[in-house]
């Protein structure tokens, strides 16, 4: 079985190329007639008995950057339209960085920035006392983590009540990063479980203090698939080993997902912030179910722009449809990514590049969104899943 795949996979890898095949299938001795078998309608067309081998070396995956001929109207959007909340961030905010940090800011339009590595106890503090004692007191925020290492009989309460002490503190959410479920281990030496009972208390402890829990699960779909020359993400998987999920000893997608699911379901008073969209970006339909399903979850939109931009009529009508289930974040803090995001929400642009050619190696284009949907993504929804978000930017 795996010997076949391995074959069509060759055929394939030679036909999506368009170069190259009469050279390999001779050197191989294999036939691509698997290819046409193989074939979509729809889908790239490869002319038997036509290939042949191009007579200037082909480039690299990585070195082909095509420049577009097709002359397009370009709108940069280098400021948002409308005040922004970064409900994703990890840029901690020191008192070295702080002036640049809101300089840059500024000329975004982005007017809080939430840091969710903010830690507990004393480094959670810290990272507060900081804040407070700058002229910037009302554009940084941070949210507390919960340390997983001793995951055992009572871990719960005692999490649940430190929790509370950071929030107390001054954290004004929790976030919980993608060990939950994929690598953390309990005492016991089992898998802890995103919907372990013993982590209850925590969840409970979030929607008493009225602070929501934005959490990391799972990975982008391709990373649990084979790494072969038909996934989408092979050269993000040839780059960085530790996002190949795929193998017999990984933790499955799916998985993943279930656990997170019925673990937001046990705890409906809880707001629950699904990052990256939930990895349901690039399937639209199934987001549409699981936010049905599930009144007390909301999304991040943050590092998944590619899968909006590449079907920008679909996300336009899915985000006029669920526009109050939300939330601008960009995760990694590079000032010069934003105005990417800008653009795709904002303009109705056609065939633009991406910033990272290992998330996505096509094109991407405006969704054109309403006024009204954008202050929605960019602050509305942010000030009330996020009570804890100072409002004083966003009083019109
Ligand atoms: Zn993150």
């Amino acid at each position: 079985m795996r010997g076949v795949r391995l074959v069509i996979t060759a055929a394939l890898a030679c036909g999506a190329a368009g170069l190259g095949c009469a050279e390999q299938t001779e050197q191989t001795g294999q036939a691509p007639t698997q290819t046409f078998q193989e074939r979509r309608p729809g889908t790239t067309e490869v002319r038997p008995g036509q290939f042949r081998a191009p007579e200037f070396p082909p480039p690299s995956i990585v070195d082909y950057r095509p420049k577009s001929m097709l002359v397009t109207e370009e709108h940069l959007v280098p400021k948002a339209k409308y005040p922004v909340v970064d409900i994703h961030s990890h840029q901690r905010a020191t008192a070295e960085n702080m002036e640049e940090l809101i300089a840059e800011l500024d000329a975004l339009n982005v007017q809080v920035l939430v840091n969710l590595s903010g830690g507990s106890g004393d480094e959670l503090r810290e990272g507060i006392e900081t804040i407070r004692n700058s002229p910037y007191g009302d554009r940084f925020r941070m949210f507390a983590n919960v340390d997983f290492t001793d995951v055992g009989p009572g871990f719960g309460e005692k999490a649940a009540a430190q929790l509370q002490q950071d929030i107390e503190a001054g954290a004004i959410g929790l976030k919980i990063f993608k060990n939950l479920g994929m690598t953390t281990m309990k005492t016991d030496g089992t898998r802890l479980h995103i919907d372990d009972p013993e982590l209850d208390p925590i969840w409970e402890m979030a929607g008493q203090m009225n602070v929501p829990v934005l959490i990391h699960t799972a990975e982008p779909p391709a990373f649990f698939e084979e790494p072969d020359y038909t996934n989408e993400r092979w050269l993000e998987l040839a780059l960085f080993p530790s996002r190949r999920n795929y193998g017999p000893d990984q933790v499955g997608f799916e998985t993943l997902l279930a656990e997170r699911d019925r673990m937001f379901k046990k705890h409906p008073n809880t707001r629950f912030i699904a990052a990256h969209f939930g990895y349901h970006a690039h399937d639209l339909k199934r987001a549409a179910e699981v936010l049905d399903s599930i009144p007390n979850m909301y999304l991040d939109l943050s590092a998944v722009l590619y899968d909006f931009g590449r079907q920008p009529r679909a996300a336009r009508e899915f985000f006029i449809k669920y526009q109050d289930r939300l939330l601008f974040g960009k995760d990694a803090y590079q000032p010069s990514e934003y105005p990417y995001y800008w653009r795709v929400f904002e303009t109705a642009d056609e065939y633009f590049d991406y910033y990272r050619d290992y998330h996505a190696f096509w094109k991407l284009y405006g969704m054109d969104l309403p006024d009204e949907v954008l202050r929605k993504i960019y602050y509305e929804n942010a000030l009330e899943v996020t009570p804890g978000v100072p409002r004083a930017a966003f009083e019109m």
